[in-house]
């Protein structure tokens, strides 16, 4: 009888330890389920905390055809005839857009900072000045020997016909070593251009008439001209590795290819010019240097004062 008991002891002994076992296991699945929904929850929070920022950052770059920094002037699109802008004026003479100007002080900055010696020999020009290095170029093609309109044809190619340079609406630049100030493709071997061309882009300009694209630009290569666009388009056009045109296709229906087959003039000073439209400039928009404007340090060149 004994041993009956203590064998029913055993298994009550041995149900007990199974339930045991068992309420254990209820909780670890109640525990990891526990877990589960609250990572799972966190997750979610997570998630939906990035979509919540994405939605608040503006929807991705587009360039806007009316931003007065991605104006495009070429060929195609002349100054438009109303078009007016306010002036800073540089040290030696030179003037540029004011909107744009802090970011050139700060590049020419950085650059002087690193130990180069770049130096601005051009920046803004009236439709007058433009018209001079237009003349000046056709001048120099038929000095070798072409025809008027032959010549023409070639100085457009390498001096933007006036109402169609982006001298002429204040934001381009041309930038030279103060070593070398000849505008020729020895340019672009300079530590001042190496420096430009890869660190303009944080300043907000671009390198305008990069190699290989000169079917699209309409102009020859230029290391030395460079274009505010602004921090953002820079940015996605240095990275895109493409041209004001490309970046602004979708806003212009302009041709894509422009007839381009240029004969390097044998002086090598390259410049634009484009043919005369009926352009009113306002010549007198040039701000007065103010004690609080910084100014750029630039020497007087005559080297360098043709190009696009
Ligand atoms: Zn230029």
């Amino acid at each position: 009888m004994k041993e009956v008991e203590y064998t029913q002891d055993k298994q009550n002994i041995r149900i007990k330890k199974k339930k045991r076992k068992l309420n254990l296991i209820r909780l670890l699945i109640i525990i990891i389920l526990c877990l589960i929904t609250f990572l799972g929850g966190r997750a979610s929070a997570a998630v939906s905390h990035v979509s919540d920022e994405n939605q608040d950052k503006p929807a991705a770059a587009e360039p806007l055809a009316g931003q007065w920094n991605l104006l495009l002037i070429n060929k195609n699109h002349p100054v438009p005839e109303n078009f007016n802008v306010e002036l800073v004026q540089l040290k030696n003479g030179q003037a540029f857009d004011q909107r744009a100007y802090p970011d050139l002080q700060n590049m020419m900055e950085d650059a002087r900072a690193s130990g180069l010696s770049p130096y601005i020999c051009s920046s803004y020009r009236t439709m007058e000045k433009q018209t001079t290095l237009y003349n000046k170029q056709v001048e120099k093609y038929q000095e070798q020997g072409y025809s008027l309109e032959d010549a023409k044809e070639q100085a457009g190619k390498w001096v933007a016909v006036p109402g169609t340079s982006e001298h002429q609406i204040g934001l381009a630049v041309d930038i030279v070593a103060e070593s070398n100030q000849v505008l020729d493709k020895s340019q672009e071997n300079t530590a001042e251009q190496i420096w430009l061309m890869e660190n303009c882009y944080k300043y907000g300009f671009i390198l305008r008439y990069p190699d290989h694209k000169s079917d699209i630009t309409g102009i020859g290569y230029e290391p030395w001209h460079y274009r505010y666009v602004g921090k953002e388009a820079a940015a996605e056009i240095t990275q895109r590795g493409i041209c004001l045109e490309e970046y602004l296709d979708t806003f212009y229906s302009a041709p894509k290819e422009i007839d381009f087959v240029p004969v390097s003039p044998t002086s090598a000073i390259s410049s634009k010019a484009y043919s005369t439209s009926a352009v009113k400039f306002v010549e007198e928009v040039v701000a007065p240097v103010t004690a609080s404007t910084r100014e750029i340090t630039c020497l007087s060149s005559s080297f360098c004062s043709n190009s696009s």
